[in-house]
């Protein structure tokens, strides 16, 4: 059973419930809608198709909604398109324009008194680059450093710049609103650079009555500066390697990816890797070298999902995309040697930090072959799986909020069930799960965590060794 989990961006190349019940197929746990592209009558199709396709299948599967965010964008050219050269001069003009090879419209004129000549500006994920030459007349007058294909709404970067926007817009907030009212399990936010902007969200959802988690997206230097306190009252954290790309010299992102998926982990929380893992894929059948390698090196640093964007979205071998990358996941993990290290405790959330401690050490040194935890909020599967166990996590809920969200948790297996009653009841359902999903035979011994007694929910407080009769 594959431990790390796959997000995969549902878009015009696998919207609709076949296309879905396809990426489904092909492993993907937690399907993401892109708030950045299409609307929401065609988001509120997709994520329909999500929650059809995951009942018929009977597996779980998170939806994650993911806002824009604070980004600059530009107005349109009047032929869609231009083309800039190396050492031309370009104009982002703060007043309405209509594009030219000369210049575009980019109405943010609070950014004019924050710019200086010589900063650099990116657009295109930073495929272009300008050098400001001169802020005047609300123009912001720049040299082209590289040139390339400019086109409509595209959006920039200017590295370092706290940029002159809300963190949740008018269109975010109805975004955040679709989302509560859908009861999806996650909301990624977009350019998330303090604890206070995940605050904001979080007071955001409430107002709308969801219960979304959120995982910030970190793709600004400000975003990586403030981390610490940012993963502290987020519920997971994104490397956003995309934007982050242009923010910090893209050289150091392999560093801060190791350190941000460590940081993450060791607070139980969930850590997705993202962007360009194999974005080959959306023009040819097999991934490159590196891009497989990229993929696998994720593996090893530990985080608990991979993502695919564009290679999903809006690529031509979407399925074959969802596919190789399970493929890498499941070939790394099994030359890792998982449960090498001892468990050591972290007092946090006391109780669940001593029981989700011992369970893996229990399971280690008895060569368990499953760890089965009741949970109603998730919670015990999540604090297990931060010690990366080589026994298999099946968390067992009568939470079906809980059993899709669980999706998006290492080394987890959800399974659905009733509530169940008593000691005796729970015990019979652990045997009888790990024995369908063969994760087990007669004579293996579980590790089962739950709470005695089993009318008092929400208490997991004893771990219970069992041999598989
Ligand atoms: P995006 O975020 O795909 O929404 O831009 C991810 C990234 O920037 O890497
Ligand atoms: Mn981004």
């Amino acid at each position: 059973m594959r431990k790390t989990k796959m997000v995969c961006t549902i878009g015009p190349s696998t919207d609709g419930y076949n296309n879905i019940v396809k990426l489904l197929k092909n492993g993907m746990n937690v399907a993401r809608l892109n708030m950045s592209h299409g609307n929401l009558e065609s988001h509120q199709k997709t994520l329909d198709a999500v929650k059809q396709a995951r009942k018929d299948l009977g597996v779980p599967c998170a939806i994650m909604v993911d806002t824009c965010g604070p980004e600059l964008r530009i107005g349109t050219f009047a032929d869609h398109q231009v083309t800039l050269t190396k050492g031309q001069l370009f104009v982002f003009s703060t007043t309405e324009v209509v594009g030219t090879a000369n210049e575009v419209y980019c109405g943010y004129p609070a950014l004019l008194d924050r710019l200086k000549p010589k900063q650099k500006l990116y657009a295109n994920n930073g495929l272009l680059e300008f050098t400001i030459q001169r802020v005047e007349n609300g123009k912001i007058v720049c040299k082209v450093d590289v040139g390339g294909d400019l086109s409509n709404h595209k959006s920039i970067s200017i590295p370092r710049i706290r940029l002159p926007l809300p963190f949740i817009s008018e269109k975010d907030e109805k975004n955040i609103e679709f989302a509560a009212k859908n009861d999806v399990e996650f909301i990624s936010a977009s350019f998330v650079s303090t604890p206070e902007d995940v605050k904001e969200m979080r007071e955001c959802i409430k107002k709308y009555g969801g219960r979304q988690e959120i995982i910030s997206k970190i793709e600004s230097a400000e975003g990586i500066a403030n981390l610490e306190k940012i993963i502290d009252v987020s519920d997971g954290i994104m490397v956003a390697r995309g934007d982050m790309g242009t923010e910090i010299p893209i050289e150091q992102i392999p560093a801060v990816q190791k350190n941000m998926i460590d940081r993450v982990i060791q607070k139980g929380k969930r850590v997705i890797v993202a962007t360009e893992m194999l974005e080959s894929m959306i023009y040819k059948r097999r991934p490159t070298r590196a891009e497989t390698t990229d993929v696998a090196q994720a593996i090893y640093d530990g985080t608990t999902a991979t993502m695919l964007s564009g290679e999903t979205a809006s690529g031509q071998f979407p399925f074959e995309a969802a596919s190789t990358m399970a493929k890498i996941i499941t070939a790394t993990e099994k030359v890792i040697a998982y449960d090498k290290e001892k468990p050591t405790m972290k007092h946090e959330h006391k109780n669940l930090d001593a029981i989700s401690y011992s369970a893996c050490a229990a399971a280690k040194s008895l060569n368990a072959k499953a760890i089965v935890c009741f949970t109603d909020k998730g919670k015990t599967a999540k604090m297990i799986s931060r010690f990366n166990p080589k026994a298999t996590i099946v968390a067992i809920t009568h939470n079906e909020f809980v059993y899709n969200d669980l999706g998006l948790a290492w080394g987890v297996c959800p399974v659905m069930t009733n509530e169940l009653n008593s000691l005796e009841e729970m015990l019979e359902t652990a045997e009888k799960v790990v024995k369908d999903l063969k994760l087990a035979k007669a004579g293996d011994t579980i590790v089962v965590t739950l709470g005695v007694p089993a009318s008092e929910k929400g208490t997991t407080n004893a771990i219970k060794i069992t041999q598989i009769s």
